[in-house]
């Protein structure tokens, strides 16, 4: 009883959004977010849209991005559209961007949310899957940044990377995904050192989200998770608080992720059991 509660207690001084947040700190500016044609990217389109904000969406179905443009300016975006591709197609994140430049003359966020369809279940062997989801989950973060950058030092802006529980510790049965999760801290880890020596004024926050309920992540791991999804609308709500305030990270929900990154720090192993205890393995037919 005791670590966990100390894990919450940890977890909310450091990592609770401050209370200084105001959707003010939003409204007017042009922020991209990826993913956003369904899950926690949908959200987040909507709870920027009452914040005023001037937004471009992208993923790769232009009927669902078209549906969530309408209700963005129901809900009073500043602006809204999108631009739909995939993010296997190597040259499309500077498509993105150009498109961001070309409307605003600029941009204030970058929301990196988007994934590529993987498999839940024992790694298959299959090198070439782990190289198509580098490439989606991975390295199209790192050309997206790449392309905003320039527009992000002009305004002193922020980038905010959606990463996973399974970025940070030892998830089963998630071999490739936790793979690209993991090198996006281990890169954006790296460039916010870089930034502060070379005084870039980009914050990054890097989002370890747990289990949260959407129709995809349900879909895909309910018969076997012990553990009840947290609601998306509430985490896409705190990803725009904690890239706002230029947090170092968050972690949603916040006693989970906070016990479980305790624990990794002072008994690893144990937190390799807990997490094997969540499972349901006989759930989980091999393909
Ligand atoms: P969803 O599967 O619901 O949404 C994924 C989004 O990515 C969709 O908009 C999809 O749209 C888009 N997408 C898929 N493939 C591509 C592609 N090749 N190129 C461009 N866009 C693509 O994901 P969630 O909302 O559940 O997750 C959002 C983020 O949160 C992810 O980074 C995920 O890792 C993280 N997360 C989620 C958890 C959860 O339990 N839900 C837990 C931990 C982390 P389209 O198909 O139209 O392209």
């Amino acid at each position: 009883i005791f670590i966990p509660l100390l894990g919450a207690a940890l977890a909310f001084y450091f990592y609770s959004a401050p209370e200084n947040f105001s959707e003010e700190m939003l409204r007017g500016k042009r922020v991209i977010v990826t993913g956003a044609s369904g899950g926690i990217g949908e959200q987040m389109a909507y709870h920027l849209a009452r914040m005023e904000a001037h937004l471009l969406l992208t993923a790769r179905t232009e009927a669902k991005l078209q549906k969530v443009v309408k209700r963005c300016l129901e809900l009073g975006a500043a602006s809204a559209r999108y631009v739909s591709g995939s993010m296997e197609d190597t040259k499309f994140p500077e498509v993105v961007v150009k498109e961001a430049e070309n409307t605003w003359g600029g941009l204030d966020m970058l929301i990196l949310n988007h994934i590529g369809y993987t498999y839940f279940n024992y790694f298959d062997g299959d090198v070439g899957h782990v190289r198509k989801l580098l490439e989606i989950n991975f390295l199209s973060y790192v050309a997206m940044t790449v392309s905003a950058l320039p527009l992000l030092k002009e305004s002193e802006g922020s980038i905010v990377v959606v990463s996973s529980m399974a970025g940070k510790t030892s998830a089963p049965f998630s071999a490739p995904y936790s793979a690209t999760k993991f090198a996006l801290d281990g890169f954006f880890s790296s460039l916010r050192q870089e930034f502060i020596i070379d005084k870039v004024n980009v914050s990054i926050t890097l989002c370890i989200l747990g289990y949260i309920d959407t129709e995809n992540a349900v879909r895909a791991v309910s018969h076997a998770i012990r553990a009840t999804p947290a609601p998306k609308e509430e985490c896409a709500l705190e990803i725009i608080k904690s890239g706002a305030l230029r947090q170092r990270e968050l972690h949603y929900p916040s006693s989970t992720v906070g016990t479980m990154l305790l624990l990794q720090a002072i008994a690893p192993d144990f937190l390799d059991s807990l997490i094997r205890s969540g499972y349901k393995a006989e759930n989980i037919r091999r393909t």
